[in-house]
């Protein structure tokens, strides 16, 4: 692996992207109040990742994406390459399917065992290669995605799709530069709850609830959300609960959904500080409305602990330093987008990290911030 210079995302996906909210990065593209008429989404909500009407506004983006850079070529295929088998493989597949075409996705999550490339079938019948190496992409001697499309008869032209998930792929790859993305919310985290307690922050208790409940057997209650973690962290640190008898609680079955444990605090209210009743009634308001991200100060501070994250180390930075301390752009997801794109494919982004994470407030955008697939930061990768 070497430093292949600085980039950004957008040199290869422009402004074809959407994070959570799935607000088209690119102003030509239909917003998504636009398209709920034609789709029958309800008014108000945003479709999250796994439902079959994310995979419907994602096709009518792609369609729409086509028209702008290749009016006369209809989309027939489908290439994704992503990091999470479960969440990418079923947007993938629900893409396919809505759309009619025929898709092969890329798993990748590098680890330092044998060379592993393996293909799959997907539940919805199309192709998944699995591989823990990202240069199984592109630059690997012995199999990489390329060469398998090719042997497959699948060619990557003006009637293919590529989608190229950002978090742990693009940015920050998994199994090689992930760490840092996970360093950066976890230490917006803790640097919410820290300002909102104050004096009352104590930084052990802190991390021992954060560790505990972000495990896979507390995913029930928290649902995996991470927005609820950081509640649910500030609200212990408050001294209100005690993290022992709410990690007993919900392993007895007593504390099922992170909805009834707001809705506790909601009738406890009284006994929070002031400033800290606030920030409860804000939250409380958003998880009633149904917003999914509704720990705004969280997520502006996840921005600010991601962009400063990235491309801030000199060049001269030794490789696993600059992997460990700065989330960098993958070198072989970059080359495969540039290649395939003068080839005549259509290149979109899909990222699920929340808006407010992932954009700059206007106070930061007139600083000169910007999103983060326009933030310029270090590539690394094997050359192709
Ligand atoms: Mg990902």
């Amino acid at each position: 692996m070497r430093l292949c210079g600085r980039s950004n995302v957008a040199e290869f996906l422009e402004d074809f992207i959407v994070y959570r909210n799935l607000a088209p990065m690119d102003e030509r593209l239909p917003k998504l109040d636009d398209l709920r008429p034609k789709l029958n989404l309800p008014p108000g909500t945003i479709p999250r990742k796994h439902e079959l009407s994310y995979a419907q506004v994602i096709v009518e983006l792609l369609r729409a994406a086509q028209c702008l850079q290749n009016p006369r070529a209809e989309l027939r295929r489908l290439v994704f390459i992503g990091d999470t088998r479960m969440s990418d493989g079923g947007a993938f597949d629900n893409i396919c399917q809505v759309a009619g075409w025929e898709g092969i996705i890329f798993i990748g999550s590098e680890n330092t065992e044998l060379f592993e490339f393996e293909s799959v079938q997907t539940a919805g019948g199309q192709t998944m290669v699995l591989s823990n190496r990202w240069s199984a992409l592109n630059s690997s001697e012995e199999y990489n995605l390329r060469r398998y499309c090719a042997a497959r008869g699948f060619p990557i032209d003006e009637h293919t799709a590529v989608i190229v998930d950002l978090d742990k792929t693009a940015l920050g790859a998994r199994g090689r530069n992930s760490q840092v993305i996970d360093r950066a919310r976890v230490e917006a985290v803790r640097q919410t709850v820290e300002t909102l307690l104050g004096d009352a922050f104590n930084l052990e208790s802190f991390l021992f609830s954060y560790n505990q409940l972000n495990q896979p057997e507390f995913h029930p209650f928290t649902a995996d959300n991470q927005d609820y973690l950081a509640y649910i962290c500030l609200i212990l640190g408050s001294g209100l609960y005690d993290t022992e008898k709410v990690i007993r609680e919900v392993r007895g079955k007593r504390l099922l959904s992170f909805r009834q444990f707001i809705d506790q605090v909601e009738t406890h209210k009284a006994q929070l500080a002031p400033s800290l009743q606030t920030i409860h009634d804000t939250i409380y308001a958003n998880v009633q409305a149904g917003d999914p991200t509704p720990f705004k100060a969280f997520r502006y501070n996840e921005y600010r602990q991601t962009v400063q994250r990235m491309g801030y180390l000199p060049d001269a930075t030794p490789l696993d330093v600059l992997l460990r301390e700065e989330i960098v752009i993958t070198q072989e997801v970059r080359a495969l987008a540039l290649d395939w794109k003068r080839e005549g494919a259509l290149l979109f982004g899909l990222s699920d990290k929340p808006d407010e994470a992932s954009l700059p407030t206007p106070e930061l955008a007139a600083k000169g911030y910007q999103p983060l697939h326009r933030t310029f930061t270090h590539v690394v990768g094997l050359p192709g």
